[in-house]
């Protein structure tokens, strides 16, 4: 590309030279048929043209070869004596020093100015270039706001060509307005004219096109300065931010929709960011903590609330944070004495902390454990105050049924009889008691694995007596293993188990089957028995405490299906029972199965 442009360069300057050399010979050419009238005066008259014609042309070089030529051509052929280069006098020699001199000076000129334009033109083409590349829009004006051009991308953007707005006024071209409004913005131009400064155009401006379309603008305006420092103008500078607009729209949106969300979560929430900074609360978080979001956001939140560091509360927030799990916690703020849920999920952004106040259901949760442990207390010292005078009731009476043996009437046998049975029964009941007593500290456990089948056959042991007495079949598959505590498990087993032996048929020897079925996480176990049964009408109550379908024929304190319900029910399990009057009973019960490979 280089190479052919040099190419094209030098044949111009070749073409030029030739010129030069033609020139003067047509000079002499003109000039030959005026001798009739000039005779030899002013033989370099035309030659003056042919030099000023080939320095226009080619500058300097070609100006000078056309002098020098045209001297050789004007002393041989138009000054005596002709055909010889021989000069009469000093008048011819004054005539060509003159001739060659101004010849050359014309060169010189036509050289410099020659230059002078090339320059020039090299600049302007820059200049357009420049214009033409820039992203921008770009508009100039002189000091009477009159529009002198537009860049490709202002007239694309304004709709009008740089011809067609050149000598406009630029508020023509150049139509701003405040965005959403029809009020027109504050000119930019007049600002720029007035304060000879740089100036930013008000924020949110749209252009009003030719065709009446509303673009968004950013922009600016700058002065332009002639030579002397004077204001000759101005420049606009804007660009279409459309696509910048259109995104800031969806990210406010997106935002506001965010933040109506967060404020419509009845739970208290805040989020804190990685340096532990208050990023965002809703509405429910500062009514709950009492404190303006205004005051919070920005802060860090042991700052905020010193009274949480060294806490449980931090160790867990740590531990979300560097683990990537969730956590959970109940936690007692000690200076405004209150007790809150806390649940935090960590994420990129930090941690997402939900919180509710839990302070009454702790205050009454305190009070039942009291009230629970003064009950056991009162429990425990009632019986045993109660057992001694029992027990001596119990001696003296059957001491006195012995003494009096075949001395009383039938009757009088009959009531010390239900004296005595009586003052059983209360000693029986006393046991109920205390061991119901015990059953808050059922909830104190924690779970852990326990096979099932060793705790059975624990409890099978324990029942050996009674499982000879009633000739029971007893028989079982093999049970597996479950999260709970092994010590319940038993006496889960002892209990229904216990029941199935009580509960018989005279007519049929009792049989009882123990297995154990799979349902999704739980182990459902079932205890079935050919007994008595139980009336649908009963089905439910029979799990409350001391409640009995039975006299003191069959011996029972009546809590043993209650402490069955509370066992399970610690392991979020489920006891019921499925059985019809007559024929047999199956009770069920639900505890969570150990997951497999594991070991507590
Ligand atoms: P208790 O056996 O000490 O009376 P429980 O709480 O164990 O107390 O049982 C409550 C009542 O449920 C029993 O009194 C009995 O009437 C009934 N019951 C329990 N197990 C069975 C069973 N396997 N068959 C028939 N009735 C039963």
């Amino acid at each position: 590309m280089e190479n052919r442009l040099a190419q094209s360069d030098a044949r111009r300057r070749w073409r030029l030279y030739a010129i030069a050399i033609l020139a003067p010979f047509l000079a002499l050419a003109v000039r030959l048929p005026l001798n009739f009238v000039l005779a030899d005066k002013v033989p370099y008259m035309t030659f003056f043209a042919a030099t000023a014609v080939s320095a226009g042309f080619g500058g300097l070089g070609p100006g000078l070869v056309s002098t020098f030529v045209g001297a050789a051509l004007a002393v041989f052929y138009l000054i005596p004596p002709t055909g010889s280069f021989v000069l009469r006098d000093t008048g011819d020699s004054l005539g060509l020093g003159l001739f060659l001199s101004v010849g050359s000076f014309i060169s010189y000129l036509s050289g410099r100015l020659q230059k002078a334009s090339l320059h020039e033109n090299a600049l302007r083409l820059l200049f357009q270039q420049t214009l033409v590349s820039i992203g921008d829009a770009i508009i100039s004006t002189d000091e009477q706001k009159t529009v002198r051009l537009l860049n490709p991308v202002a007239e694309r953007l304004t709709g009008w060509s740089s011809a067609e707005a050149r000598g406009r006024p630029i508020q023509e071209i150049f139509s701003v307005v405040q965005e959403g409004t029809d009020g027109v913005a504050v000119d930019p131009v007049d600002r720029v004219l007035q304060s000879g400064k740089v100036v930013g155009l008000a924020n949110h401006t749209e252009l009003i096109t030719r065709t009446g379309r509303r673009i968004p603008i950013d922009d600016s305006g700058a002065p332009i300065f002639d030579q002397n420092g004077q204001l000759a103008g101005a420049v606009l500078v804007f660009r279409d931010i459309t696509a910048r607009r259109e995104a800031e729209l969806a990210l406010a949106a997106a935002e506001k929709r965010s933040r109506n969300i967060l404020g419509s979560i009845s739970e208290a929430f805040f989020l804190l960011d990685s340096e532990w900074r208050i990023a965002e609360i809703n509405s429910a978080g500062t009514r709950l903590i009492g404190i303006p979001a205004s005051e919070l956001l920005g802060r860090v939140y042991w700052d905020v609330f010193p009274a949480t560091v060294g806490t449980p509360l931090e160790t867990a927030f740590r531990k979300a944070l560097a683990d990537r799990k969730p956590v959970q916690l109940e936690n007692r703020y000690d200076p405004w004495e209150r007790w809150y849920d806390v649940s935090a999920y960590p994420s990129d952004e930090g941690l997402s902390v939900y919180f509710r106040e839990i302070t009454e259901k702790k205050q009454s949760e305190a009070a039942l454990q009291r009230l629970n442990e003064d009950l056991k207390q009162f429990t425990f010292a009632a019986t045993h105050d109660v057992r001694e005078p029992l027990r001596m009731i119990t001696v003296y009476v059957q001491m006195l049924q012995r003494r009096l043996e075949g001395q009383l009437d039938t009757l009088s046998d009959t009531y010390i009889t239900q004296v005595v049975n009586g003052a059983h029964r209360i000693s029986r009941l006393m046991d109920g008691l205390l061991q119901f007593s015990r059953i808050g500290e059922i909830e104190a456990v924690e779970p852990c694995r326990v096979d099932a089948e060793p705790a059975f056959r624990e409890a099978i042991d324990d029942l050996q007596i009674a499982i000879r007495e009633a000739g029971a079949v007893v028989e079982h598959e093999l049970l597996p293993s479950v999260m709970a505590d092994d010590t319940h498990v038993r006496q889960l087993f002892q209990n229904l188990v216990g029941n199935a032996l009580k509960y018989t048929r005279p007519s049929a020897t009792p049989r009882i089957r123990i297995s154990a079925q799979r349902e999704g996480s739980l182990w459902v176990f079932a205890v079935h028995d050919n007994g008595i049964g139980i009336a649908p009408k009963h089905q439910e109550q029979i799990f409350l405490p001391f409640r009995r379908l039975h006299g003191s024929e069959i011996p029972g304190a009546g809590i043993g299906l209650a402490t069955c319900k509370r066992i399970v029910e610690r392991y979020h399990g489920r006891i019921w029972v499925e059985s019809s009057e007559g024929e047999g009973s199956t009770f069920y019960f639900s505890l969570p199965a150990a997951e497999e490979g594991f070991r507590a």
